[in-house]
This record gives structure tokens, C-alpha cells and sequence, in this order.
């Protein structure tokens, strides 16, 4: 319930440690708070304007909406008000008092404390209204919604701690004015002309007109200044209407930050005019890092959509497939109607096309960047995993996104991705026909896969694949470029041509050596395993367990298991190598109880080096314990 009284209310705690962290970590970008006020503003203005499609009353005629800043020298304030769409008083409650952005507590607890790298985690949540306090120790939030009586305003104010009170005012006007009293210090900012400067560097493409008072002339002795009026200072014009040749670098670099509220300049963009059967404007930006929230799922994603230059709404995420969520910008059709709605969008066909155009733009966009190995490695690393959502869920790009595609693989240095799959099918041996690939929970497990000793020896390349959703991806590649995919933990391994003849008679030779132990292993493993059989894929390690061709890849089925999915069971086959010395002596091992313990120890290692947990690790070791006091008895 709301009383007309003034009350005072505590932030939300993620709101207070927000705005703290603000405070703290921003101070050397303090003037930025300008730009987040007048995004707001604009902001509000957009809204009310598209509101006022469906109902004019909330418009006033012959009223013009704009953004005006005022300065106070002696009260040592700006006020930045607009003639938006406003806030009621519950609205000022719980948009200034707290935050909904979910992932928010986990975003808080992953600050380190230290200043810089604060600044850049804050820069990829959003800056916003907190911003103030950078400047000023107190802000006064006066407001009244398009739908309100003049005496259903709110007054908010705070001084930035832990409170805030809200109570109930009379407003003439529609819109909002937030005012701030600057700090001692801060007191360079009640000044025309250092606002000025600000406006036109940060808000100089804001689509609405900014007025500030006109500073006054010198005059003549004796004459009386005239009074001053307002005069617009910025350009007003949305950047996207201009041509690409009339605008600079800096002013698109500006535009971004006023429509992301990132912190950061953007890694880069593209700005384009389409004419034709469909007309329309975009200007998609990739962020130089990822936001916090890339991953949660209401996240906001999708762009900015106008039409005819009128904001239609935020977050339309029709116009862009899911993979590339990280994309920010804004679409202006000629074609959509101005009361289109959400669910209009789903439907409508002009919408498909504008969509796979635009998905082909950023597509575009990610291949120039991966012109550059330096600064693709930078894209790579922030937005990699999002891409490799994209061969299952755009088809028809399948081909574009798996060359751009990056892994690591047994040739790079550490746990990088920064393979192609070109640059793999390049180095391939001329008698490969597939891409070799081991899938791990992580790089190390993957980087030691004794599955690998075959491939090391032989000098062939292996993927090395260790992000969860690397195998889901590579079942729905298939192939790349005529090459099939090919788990080398998988199957009988096959190396097709590469495979130099053994002597055959040796071969047989070593089967009927170990057709005795062969059946041994298989009475003792039972039922666990599908099958014990000899290994042409180990050089170094004595045993490994692999999947059989039509079952599901190890990898795949952990994450499965771990999103609670039911998976179906199914047994694996171990492989002996004949050429292990700890083989050589299982074989020639009379001792019953020693050999059950070496051939359980044995497969139990074979389990650990997949990165897979025994069922029973206090078995495995209590029977390498035995076998270590016998070593040394
Ligand atoms: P953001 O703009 O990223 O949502 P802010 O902290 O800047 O976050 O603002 C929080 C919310 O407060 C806005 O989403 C909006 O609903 C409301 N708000 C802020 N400034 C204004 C304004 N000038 N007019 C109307 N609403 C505003």
C-alpha cells in the first residue's frame, strides 16, 4: 500500500553494493553519469512516444519532447529532466530501488575488490542511474507518469547510503527531472560549457533534442545582458539516418555506449542502409567482451527496434538468432507498421527475411574479424561458446559458423582454441579422410587421453575438445568441408590408410600370446565391459576403455547425466596393449589373487584417465596398496 506520506525504504542489497561499487570503481570516468541520464531520458521519451501510438492522450499536442539540462551554480546542482513517459510512485520504488537483472548476486560476487578490473566488470553489467553517486552525494528524482494526475507525482531522494524516501508531490509536467547536488569536489560539472562538452561527446547522437540555457555573451559596458533562452546542443539526429561516409569513428563508438550502456568502446560494427523490396537501417555492434549475463536465461538480448525512426521497443529478438545473443544495435524497418507487437513479429514473413539478412551481416562481421588472429582470439575467447551453439541452431549457416569455429587441438599450445577446422584439413596426412577429435571434461583430461598415443606416434593432429557442448556441436556438424568427424575414443579404431600393414603373421602371433589372458579379463570384467580385446590405438598406457560406434560419446553422456537427464546404459570395451610390460606380466601372472588385483587396477586406470569417478575408489585403492607392499617386500 502507498501512503501519500513520505516514506523511507532500504536498496535492495544488490542495488547498495551496486551503487557502493560505483562510487568506488568509476570515479577516473565520473563524467559518464551525463550520458546515463540522458539515455534515460531519451529512453523515457521513446516510450512515451510509442505509447502515444495506441493512445494519444498520453501525448500532449504541440508540445515537442526533449531533454534539458539546468545548472544551478549556487545550490551546486544539474538537473537533467525530460518530457518522457515518467514513473509512478511505485514505479520509482522498485526501478530506482532495486534491480532485476537476473544473475545480478552472482555478478556482485564475482568482483575481485580490485578498482580497474571492477570498473571494466561493471562497464559489461550496465552502468545506469547509480551512476550519479559518482558525482554527487545526493539525488532528488521528481516524476510524474503519462497516466498520472499531476498530484499522483513522486518525489524520490537519497543520499546514496543504504536509504531512500519517496512521498507524494504535485507535478504539472509529465517526465522526470533527477537532480544532483554535487560533491565538494565534483563541483566542476556546474558548468555550461563542461556539460556542453559532455553532451557532444557522449549523447551527441541521443535522437531527441538536448537544451541547456545559451551562456551569456560579453556585452558592451553599460549595456544590460540580454536574457538568456534555451538553445539545442546536440545534433538530434539518430546516427543511423546519416550516411556511413558522415560519420566517424567516435561518433559510432559513442552511439554504442548510449545504446548498450557498455562501458567499453565495441570490438566493432556495421552500419547499413537496405533498399528494395524491404527497407530498412541497421547498426549492429559485437561488444569488445561478454556481458555478465550472456549465459542467464532472460538475459537481454536482440536489438533495438524503430519504425520510420520511432522506437517501437527494446530487446525485439526476432530479428537475430540465439548464438548471436551478444550482438547489440538497432533495426529501422520502413516496412513493419508503428503498432507492431511482439507477437505480430513472431508471424510475420517480412520479419524471416530481415532476420536471415541481418544474421548474415554479423556473420559477415565475426569473418572480417577472423582476418586478424590477434583480435579474433579476443572474439573467440569472449563470444566462442555462444558461436558453437549456432551449427544446430541455424542450418542453413552451418557451413560459415563451422569456419569460424576455433579449437584446441593436439598441436596448440595449452588449453587455446585457436584451430580452425581449415587450417586442421590443411595439415591433414594425405591419406586422412577424417577429423580426429577427443572429447573431456577439461583440457587436461583431454590433452592425456591414452587414447591420443596412437595419433601422437603416427604424428596426426587430434581436436581436443573440452567445453560441455564441443561434442553436442560436432554431431550436428557432421562433417566439414567432405571430412567427417571421428571420436578416436570410439569404435574399433580405423585408421584407414594410415594404418602402415603390420606383418600379419607377427599379429597373430601376439593374439594367440594373449588369446589365454584375453579370456581371462573377460570372465573377471563380466558383465561390466562389452568386450576385453587387444588395442592397436596405445603406445604408453597399458589399458583404456572406448565406446562402442553407436553409443553416445562419453563426454556427451556426463553432461547429460549432470543436467539430470536419463541416459541409457551402455558397456564399454577395454583394450589391452600387448606391448605394456604390466600387460606382459598380467599375462604371465599365476597367482590368482594377484592377478584379479593387477587386472582390476588396470581397469579401474583406464576409467580414472577417461576423467570418469569408480564406483568403489576405496577398492582400487586398498588393491594398489597390495601391490605396492608386495613390490617392495
Ligand atoms: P537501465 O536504464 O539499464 O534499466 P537504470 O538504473 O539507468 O537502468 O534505470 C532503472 C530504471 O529506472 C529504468 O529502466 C527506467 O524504468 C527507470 N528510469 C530511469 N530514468 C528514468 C527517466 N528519466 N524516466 C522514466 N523512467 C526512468
Amino acid at each position: 500500500m502507498t501512503t501519500a506520506q513520505k516514506e523511507t525504504m532500504g536498496f535492495q542489497s544488490e542495488a547498495k553494493q551496486l551503487l557502493h561499487l560505483m562510487i568506488h570503481s568509476l570515479y577516473s570516468n565520473k563524467e559518464i553519469f551525463l550520458r546515463e541520464l540522458v539515455s534515460n531520458a531519451n529512453d523515457a521519451i521513446d516510450k512515451r512516444r510509442f505509447a502515444g501510438l495506441s493512445d494519444p492522450a498520453l501525448l500532449e499536442e504541440g508540445v515537442e519532447l526533449g531533454i534539458t539540462i539546468d545548472i544551478d551554480e549556487d545550490a551546486q546542482t544539474v538537473t537533467v529532466s525530460d518530457n518522457g513517459i515518467g514513473m509512478t510512485r511505485d514505479e520509482a520504488i522498485s526501478h530506482l530501488g532495486t534491480i532485476a537483472k537476473s544473475g545480478t548476486a552472482q555478478f556482485l560476487e564475482s568482483l575481485t575488490g580490485d578498482q580497474q578490473k571492477d570498473a571494466q566488470l561493471i562497464g559489461q553489467f550496465g552502468v545506469g542511474f547509480y551512476s550519479s553517486f559518482i558525482v554527487a552525494d545526493e539525488v532528488t528524482v521528481e516524476s510524474r507518469s503519462a497516466s498520472a494526475a499531476p498530484e499522483e507525482a513522486v518525489l524520490w531522494h537519497s543520499a546514496g547510503e543504504a536509504e531512500f524516501d519517496v512521498e507524494t508531490v504535485t507535478r504539472e509536467q509529465v517526465g522526470t527531472s533527477v537532480t544532483l547536488h554535487l560533491k565538494a569536489d565534483e563541483t566542476e560539472f556546474a558548468n555550461g560549457w563542461r556539460l556542453r562538452s559532455i553532451v557532444k561527446k557522449y549523447a551527441d547522437h541521443v535522437a531527441v533534442p538536448v537544451r541547456m540555457l545559451e551562456e551569456p555573451a560579453p556585452v558592451a559596458e553599460g549595456e544590460e545582458a540580454p536574457e538568456p533562452g534555451y538553445e539545442v546542443v546536440n545534433t538530434a539526429k539518430a546516427l543511423w539516418t546519416r550516411s556511413r561516409t558522415d560519420v566517424s569513428e567516435d561518433e559510432y563508438k559513442e552511439f554504442y555506449k548510449l545504446v548498450s550502456h557498455d562501458f567499453d568502446d565495441p570490438m566493432t560494427w556495421s552500419h547499413n542502409r537496405v533498399e528494395g523490396k524491404l527497407e530498412y537501417s541497421s547498426l549492429l555492434y559485437i561488444p569488445n567482451r561478454a556481458p555478465f549475463d550472456l549465459y542467464q536465461r532472460e538475459s537481454p538480448r536482440g536489438l533495438k527496434l524503430y519504425v520510420q525512426r520511432v522506437f517501437i521497443m527494446d530487446e525485439a529478438e526476432q530479428f537475430l538468432p540465439l548464438y548471436l545473443r551478444f550482438v547489440r544495435g538497432v533495426v529501422d524497418s520502413s516496412d513493419l507498421s508503428l503498432n507492431v507487437s511482439r507477437e505480430i513479429l513472431q508471424k510475420d514473413p517480412t520479419i524471416d527475411s530481415m532476420r536471415s539478412a541481418l544474421t548474415k551481416r554479423v556473420l559477415d562481421m565475426i569473418e572480417k574479424l577472423a582476418a586478424d588472429d590477434e583480435q579474433y582470439q579476443t572474439f573467440w575467447d569472449e563470444f566462442g561458446q555462444v558461436l558453437k551453439e549456432g551449427p544446430a541452431e541455424d542450418f542453413g549457416n552451418k557451413e560459415k559458423i563451422a569456419a569460424l569455429l576455433r579449437f584446441a587441438t593436439t598441436i596448440s599450445e595449452g588449453a587455446t582454441q585457436n584451430q580452425s577446422l581449415a587450417g586442421y584439413i590443411e595439415r591433414m596426412k594425405p591419406e586422412q579422410d577424417r577429423i580426429y577429435f577427443v572429447a573431456a571434461e577439461n583440457y587436461h583430461t583431454a590433452a592425456n587421453s591414452p587414447h591420443l598415443e596412437i595419433f601422437r606416434k603416427k604424428g596426426i593432429e587430434v581436436l581436443l575438445l573440452h567445453d560441455r557442448i564441443d561434442e553436442w556441436l560436432v554431431s550436428h556438424l557432421g562433417e566439414f568441408d567432405g571430412k567427417a568427424f571421428q571420436d578416436v575414443a570410439r569404435g574399433e579404431l580405423d585408421l584407414g590408410d594410415l594404418d602402415e600393414s603390420e606383418d600379419e603373421a607377427e599379429q597373430e602371433k601376439v593374439e594367440e600370446t594373449y588369446k589365454g589372458l584375453v579370456e581371462k579379463m573377460n570372465e573377471l570384467l563380466g558383465e561390466s565391459v562389452a568386450e576385453v580385446r587387444l588395442t592397436n590405438r596405445l603406445t604408453d598406457s597399458p589399458a583404456c576403455l572406448v565406446v562402442s560406434e553407436d553409443d553416445m560419446g562419453m563426454q556427451m553422456r556426463r553432461v547429460l547425466e549432470s543436467a539430470g537427464q536419463a541416459v541409457p546404459d551402455s558397456k564399454r570395451t577395454f583394450e589391452l596393449n600387448p606391448e605394456h610390460p604390466l600387460v606382459e606380466k598380467l599375462n604371465d601372472e599365476a597367482d590368482m589373487d594377484r592377478f584379479n588385483d593387477l587386472a582390476m587396477v588396470l581397469y579401474d586406470q583406464a576409467i580414472l584417465a577417461e576423467g570418469s569417478q569408480l564406483d568403489e575408489p576405496a577398492n582400487y585403492v586398498s588393491r594398489l596398496n597390495k601391490l605396492l607392499l608386495e613390490l617392495s617386500s
